[in-house]
């Protein structure tokens, strides 16, 4: 029997709902592809509610859905279909607790967005570098618990590298209180890194304290046309040895994506002359107003024309012109949407080794799957491929979408061939399960299973996701 009553009493009547029509949204996700069921959504204002909330359920057994923005690519964040489960949304939990510049830290409650956070570090002269597509429903809990990863991966470090401390509900209801900004700390297992990444299937996230970073005060942007992805990590080697680890982006585009932002995203232009096969958005930037970063960047674009590694290159000369170069990577995705759904992977494989991935996988799709199309592109300087199979030109997804499942396995299988990983960004949730229990390795699922079974004995928290 599921205790209503002492639910919604534990989180008062501005927490919970059981109106279909108010949870329905709750119930689908992003992509609108998973859709789950639950009769109930409590939204905690405390982590002591929440505590109180995860303690009942832990005494009659039922499932917990931790939900932020609702915005996970892998149907983490939505109820399974047919169950019993009960949606807990941390949306209430909303409050910025501090922000200090001179740790260089931020503490934030779960329902904090992405956006929210990005605000209060500017308002000190501080920058929280991550930054994603949905950074304005996205939330705190959301991203730590998926490891969020972005743009700026290669400088900074996704989720886990900018999570300092975390505050969280254990699945017994037992707070833990982790909530510190030490840079050190080896007094035992690190447990907030067993949450981070979790998907909500060790507990929930209530609050965390996050790393913050200079404001970058010189930038320096260039989009430059490439023959080939080897020649794109040629110039990112470049940059490197010019500018260290003054280089925050290194994004890869193929033409053929180029092209779908054109003909479908309003006010965008190619901003090079001729067509090249490849393409790369590179950005430095540094907090020295005084940094000749373009110089650093001309400079290591001619030495790389010289050495046939760049065909044509801009660089961005005005903040509007950096702002339509980056226009064009981050309307990609959508670009791609309009024109249709396709068959997506996020995969990483080591940096190195992108070229070799991408060189084996796309004809080994072409093959198997005469006419379809291939659109790669992604963070290649993170080793992060978003790889998606798209059908036959003027073929439906519909048709095409039952090829899903073989084509998946084909590019997982190249990707551990490569030594890479099946989730590079978005997490396994429903969406990748059955290929992670195919493809990890086996000591790695029985360890995870066993921090599972020692965490939640029950089985409560965020169930058939992730394992
Ligand atoms: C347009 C778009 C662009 C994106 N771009 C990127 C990108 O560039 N890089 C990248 O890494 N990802 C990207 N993502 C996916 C990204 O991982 C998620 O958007 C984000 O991290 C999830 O935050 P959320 O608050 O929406 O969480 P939800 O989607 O609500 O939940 C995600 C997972 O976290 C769990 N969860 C949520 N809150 C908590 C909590 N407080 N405690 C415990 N578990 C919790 C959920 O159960 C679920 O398993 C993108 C998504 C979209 C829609």
């Amino acid at each position: 029997m599921i205790p209503l009553q002492a639910l919604k009493a534990a989180v008062g009547s501005a927490g919970w709902t059981d109106d279909p029509d108010r949870i329905a949204p709750h119930l689908v996700d992003w992509r609108g592809r998973k859709r789950g069921d639950a009769a109930l959504m409590l939204s905690p204002a405390t982590a002591a509610e929440l505590a109180a909330v995860v303690r009942l359920a832990a005494a009659h057994r039922i499932g917990l859905v931790p939900q932020g923005g609702n915005t996970s690519l892998c149907g983490a964040s939505v109820p399974e279909p047919g169950g019993d489960a009960i949606l807990v949304s941390l949306r209430r939990m909303r409050r910025i607790r501090s922000v200090d510049a001179v740790d260089q830290s931020l503490i934030a409650e779960a329902g904090v967005t992405l956006s929210e956070v990005q605000d209060a570090a500017e308002a000190v002269d501080r920058m929280f570098p991550l930054s994603l597509g949905a950074k304005g429903s996205a939330t705190v809990g959301g991203l730590v618990s998926t490891n969020a990863g972005g743009v700026q991966v290669l400088r900074y470090g996704t989720m886990r590298a900018l999570t300092l401390g975390i505050e969280a509900v254990l699945p017994d209801g037992t707070l833990l209180d982790q909530l510190s900004t030490l840079r050190k700390d080896n007094s035992g297992y690190d447990i907030k890194q067993l949450l981070i990444g979790a998907e909500g299937t060790l507990g929930f996230v209530t609050a965390a304290a996050l790393k913050l970073a200079p404001q970058p005060r010189c930038i320096a942007t260039a989009f430059a046309g490439v023959p080939s992805p080897a020649a794109a990590l040629a110039l990112l080697a470049r940059l490197r040895t010019a500018v260290g680890d003054q280089v925050d982006s290194f994004e890869l585009m193929p033409r053929d994506g180029l092209d779908l932002v054109f003909e479908h995203i309003p006010d965008t232009r190619d901003p090079l002359g001729g067509s090249h096969p490849w393409y790369v958005l590179a950005e430095l930037t540094s907090p020295r107003t005084d940094d000749r970063l373009s110089d650093a960047l001309e400079a290591a674009l001619a030495a790389a024309i010289a050495a046939g590694e760049v065909a044509d290159a801009t660089l961005a000369a005005t903040e509007a012109q950096r702002a339509a170069l980056w226009n064009i990577r981050e309307t990609l995705p959508e670009a791609e949407r309009v024109d249709g759904a396709s068959v997506k992977h996020d995969v990483s494989v080591p940096v190195a080794a992108v070229p070799s991935f991408i060189a084996e996988a796309t004809p080994a799709i072409e093959r198997g799957w005469p006419g379809a199309r291939v659109l790669a592109f992604g963070h290649l300087g993170d080793g992060n491929v978003h790889f998606n199979a798209r059908p036959p030109e003027g073929g439906s997804y519909d048709a095409f979408r039952a090829n899903g499942p073989a084509i998946t396995r084909l590019v997982n299988d190249i990707t551990v061939a490569h030594g890479g990983s099946i989730s590079a960004e978005h997490g396994i949730g429903t969406l990748k399960r059955e290929e992670l229990v195919r493809l990890a390795n086996p000591a790695k699922l029985a360890a995870m299973r066993a921090i599972k079974a020692a965490l939640d004995p029950l089985g409560i928290m965020n169930p058939g996701k992730l394992l």
